[in-house]
């Protein structure tokens, strides 16, 4: 089934994209959790980490390495951040296209909630 994330992927709806190729796309979160809160999300539709496969394995690193490079490009990398792919219900996710959370700009906490 199609999210909304899959719209901003079409254009459908608009976000404020900071990165795209033609794997992924990076975008600002709509309620963000930190001064820096990006999301990036692979263009192939797949619904959560649960969901991945062995012929996923170029992709995720690539997704990785793009949020490593967004946060340097933020001005966060020296300073820190935190990745995070909410999985399923109790992961507490809500969009149902996978997506990574580039977090950063203040102090994180351990344990998350
Ligand atoms: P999760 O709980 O991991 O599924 O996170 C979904 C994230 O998507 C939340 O942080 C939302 O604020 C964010 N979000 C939902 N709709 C939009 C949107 N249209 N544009 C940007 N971010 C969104």
């Amino acid at each position: 089934m199609s999210t909304i994330f899959k719209k901003i992927i079409d254009k459908e709806i608009p976000a404020d994209i900071v990165y795209e190729d033609e794997h992924c796309l990076a975008f600002k979160d709509i309620d963000p959790k930190a001064p820096v809160h990006i999301l990036i999300i692979p263009k192939k539709e797949i619904s959560s980490m649960s969901e991945v496969t062995e012929g996923d394995k170029e992709l995720l690193g690539h997704l990785l390495l793009t949020a490593s490079q967004i946060a340097k490009d933020f001005g966060i990398s020296d300073s820190g951040y935190r990745i995070a792919i909410n999985t399923n219900n109790e992961g507490g996710q809500e969009v149902y296209h996978l997506h990574i959370h580039l977090l950063g700009g203040r102090q994180m906490t351990w344990p998350p909630g």
